[in-house]
This record gives C-alpha cells, sequence and structure tokens, in this order.
C-alpha cells in the first residue's frame, strides 16, 4: 500500500522557496506546490541577479559548519556546478585591528581543522591585479585571499534547481498570494487565495516571500490580533541595496580572467565581482546603501515592503545614489577600471529581509492558529550561498 503524501504550499519562489521546493522533490513524502507573483525565473527576488558570491567565511562556527556544507553542492552537484565560478574572494579588511573580522573567520576556520586563507600585503593588490591599480587602500588594516570561495550566476542557478524540481513533480504556479486563509473550524492555516480569485490549499503552508514576508503575514497578524510586539515586523524588515553593472568588452574580460581577478570584498562598504565570458558584467554592490520603505496598512500598522515591486521599478535607481556609486568606484575602489568615463549601463535596488542579527528565521509561526504555518526568511544579505 502506497502511503498517503503530505501536501507543502510553499510561497515565494527565491532562494529559501526554490531550495525548499528542489530538497522535498528527492523526498516521497511530500507532494510540493510552489507559488509565486511571477513566472520563473521571478525577477524581481533577491534569488535573481548576475551574480551571488559563495564563501565559507564567517566567524560564527553554525554559519561557517553551514555554509561548508552549502558549498559542497556548488562544487559537485550536477544541478548546480556549472553554475560556479571558482575565482576565490580577497577580503579586504576595515574593520577595528583589535578583533577584526579577518581575524574572526580565520579563527573559525582553524578551529574546524583547516584554514585555506593567505595574507596579501595590501601593496600587493595592484601589482597582482590591474583592475586594482589605484585603488584606496587608506582604512584597511590588512587583506586575505581564500581560494576556496566564488561567485554563481544566480538567475541561472535558481532557475535551474527550481526545473529540476519540476521534472520530479514540483507544481509551479505563477499568481500573486493575496491572503493567507485560516479554516475557523479546525484553527489552522488552510491555504492562500490569490489575486486571479483561485485558492489553493495544503496541510503546510511555507511563507519564503523574503522581503515581501511583512506585507503577506500583516492582515493574518491583524485578524488574529497578534500583539504588536509579537509581530513580524519587529523580527524581519524588507531592506534594499543598491548595485551597479558595468558592460565590459570581450578583451576586458580577457584581462581580469588573464590576472585571475577574484571576487573583492571592500570591507563593509562594498563588493566587487569580476565578469565572465557569458555575462561580461563587472558589478559593483555598495553596501553602503541600506534603506527601508515603511508604509502604514489599512489597520493603522508600520510595515516594511519594498519600494519597487517589478524588476523593472527595481532598475530605476535616483540619480543620486547612480552618481555617489559611480564616484565611490571610480574615486576609491576600481579608478584604473573605470578611467575613460566608464558609466555602469545598468541599475538595480534589490530588496531582502533582513533580521536584527542577521540570523534567519527559520521557525514554526509560535501562534497556536498558526501552527502549520513555517517561515524560511531572513536572508540579510548573505543567504543565497
Ligand atoms: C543586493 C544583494 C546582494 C546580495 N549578495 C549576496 C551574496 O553575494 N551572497 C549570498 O549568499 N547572498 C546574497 N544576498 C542575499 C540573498 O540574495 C538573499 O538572502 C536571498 O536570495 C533571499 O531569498 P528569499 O527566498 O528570502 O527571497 P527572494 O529570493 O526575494 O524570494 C522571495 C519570493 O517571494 C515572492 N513573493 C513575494 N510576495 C509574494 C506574493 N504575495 N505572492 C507570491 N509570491 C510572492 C517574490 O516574487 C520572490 O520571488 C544578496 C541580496 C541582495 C539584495
Amino acid at each position: 500500500m502506497t502511503e498517503k503524501k503530505r501536501t507543502i504550499l510553499i510561497i515565494g519562489a527565491g532562494t529559501f522557496g526554490t531550495s525548499t521546493a528542489y530538497h522535498l522533490a528527492h523526498s516521497s513524502s511530500w507532494q510540493v506546490t510552489v507559488i509565486d507573483q511571477a513566472p520563473s525565473p521571478p525577477k524581481q527576488a533577491a534569488a535573481i541577479d548576475v551574480n551571488r558570491i559563495i564563501r565559507t567565511d564567517y566567524p560564527s562556527k553554525l554559519y561557517c559548519n553551514l555554509a561548508n556544507e552549502a558549498i559542497h553542492a556548488w562544487f559537485w552537484s550536477l544541478d548546480l556546478q556549472r553554475y560556479f565560478h571558482k575565482t576565490g574572494w580577497i577580503m579586504m579588511d576595515d574593520t577595528p585591528e583589535q578583533d577584526s573580522l579577518s581575524s574572526r573567520v580565520r579563527k573559525t576556520f582553524g578551529d574546524r581543522g583547516s584554514d585555506p586563507t593567505r595574507d596579501i600585503p595590501l601593496e600587493e593588490l595592484a601589482q597582482q591585479y590591474e583592475v586594482l591599480k589605484g585603488t584606496e587602500t587608506k582604512g584597511f588594516h590588512t587583506a586575505y585571499f581564500n581560494p576556496e570561495a566564488g561567485w554563481c550566476d544566480a538567475a541561472l542557478a535558481t532557475d535551474n534547481l527550481m526545473k529540476v524540481a519540476e521534472k520530479r513533480g514540483v507544481k509551479r504556479v505563477t499568481a500573486k498570494v493575496v491572503e493567507i486563509t485560516i479554516d475557523p473550524a479546525e484553527g489552522r492555516v488552510s491555504g492562500v487565495r490569490t489575486n486571479d480569485g483561485q485558492t489553493y490549499t495544503a496541510d503546510v503552508i511555507l511563507l519564503a516571500a523574503g522581503a515581501w514576508t511583512s506585507s503577506l503575514l500583516s492582515p493574518l497578524e491583524d485578524a488574529l490580533e497578534i500583539a504588536d510586539g509579537d509581530r513580524i515586523e519587529g523580527q524581519v524588515q524588507a531592506v534594499g541595496r543598491v548595485a551597479a553593472y558595468y558592460t565590459v568588452s570581450d578583451e576586458e574580460v580577457e584581462r581580469c580572467s588573464k590576472s585571475k581577478l577574484p571576487v573583492i570584498c571592500y570591507g563593509l562598504k562594498g563588493e566587487v565581482i569580476p565578469p565572465s565570458k557569458e555575462n561580461k558584467t563587472f558589478t559593483y554592490r555598495n553596501s553602503e546603501t541600506t534603506f527601508t520603505n515603511v508604509v502604514e496598512t489599512k489597520s493603522g500598522k508600520k510595515i516594511s515592503v519594498p519600494r519597487s515591486q517589478s524588476a523593472d521599478d527595481q532598475a530605476n535607481v535616483p540619480e543620486r545614489l547612480k552618481s555617489e556609486t559611480s564616484n565611490f568606484v571610480s574615486s576609491k575602489v576600481a579608478p584604473q577600471f573605470s578611467t575613460n568615463g566608464k558609466e555602469a549601463d545598468h541599475w538595480r535596488i534589490c530588496w531582502d529581509a533582513v533580521t536584527p542579527t542577521e540570523d534567519w528565521l527559520m521557525c514554526k509561526h509560535p501562534h497556536p492558529k498558526l501552527q502549520n504555518l513555517f517561515l524560511a526568511v531572513g536572508g540579510s544579505f548573505h543567504s543565497y550561498k
């Protein structure tokens, strides 16, 4: 006799939703439906971008262990490895020298039994990498190279994982969830209602809606009269960050690849991701531009929501932010690269769900009527890997 499968409805086909669907698709116990407001790949998701950095460097033992587990898939999984570029990464450290971030990360590596990093004297950066000629190193006290890191084509990798999941029986639906519904008789979540008037039910609901989490949960919190201090907004906020994408020539790709340009973490200020032959894109992500967009709900609650709803909206970055970021790249990060007035030709404000400690919120909802509602959110700008 075959066992009856349990049903799960995953809201959101970004990183957490796609990954959950992919892994559950390898188990015979679940019938999985994933629902997203946009068709695959959902372009407004934080999961969908030209690149995301893949590294294991964390001062926390827990996250270092998890990242080491995750990076195996980037090295070895036939479903992922072709999207991974093992360029290594350089971490330029601008945190206070005593108890610096790099020393804590390297201690964690050492405590696990193997530290793959090596020092790079700051003055040698420009000798090794043409792109870093003229890079401002004042304010940094050290740099190290980790050859075990790199970056991935996040859009293609996410899309492929979802395709594999679908081939293994996962159902992918395109519709915007407008309500998470409760079954009053059973006192549990029954499913969702979508903007096209459909309802979907399941035994278990997983909310993996990233930066849109508060907007989806808030009406339910109103209906259940959840106290202000216990609402999701106190634990997860929608936060946007600016990225600049420069198209480069074949010759420039060749030069970056010849000098083996790795990912560069420019301290807490931003990150450079090198181009590949395929994307011909040099990326700078400005970690200093983080902003929230707070709106008032019909019930008078203040919640954070992504300001831009579509991928086109996200590309519409205010001129002031563009010029601040371009000036920073051309004066500090990569002056050599920016000579001849090179400008970014594509911009994005990408939104993520950020928690106060940057830890994930991966749990069952604590309210007694929401015992079959699970959360997988809180990417906090580091959870694609
Ligand atoms: C600029 C930037 C740079 C980053 N760099 C890195 C990096 O280098 N390395 C790294 O590991 N991580 C990085 N991250 C973090 C990583 O991308 C995110 O943490 C991760 O992608 C979040 O996944 P998620 O599933 O929570 O959200 P998302 O990937 O955003 O997915 C949420 C999904 O929910 C859907 N959704 C929302 N509301 C609804 C609704 N009402 N109905 C239906 N569907 C809905 C959305 O359409 C979306 O597809 C970065 C993030 C940003 C923004």
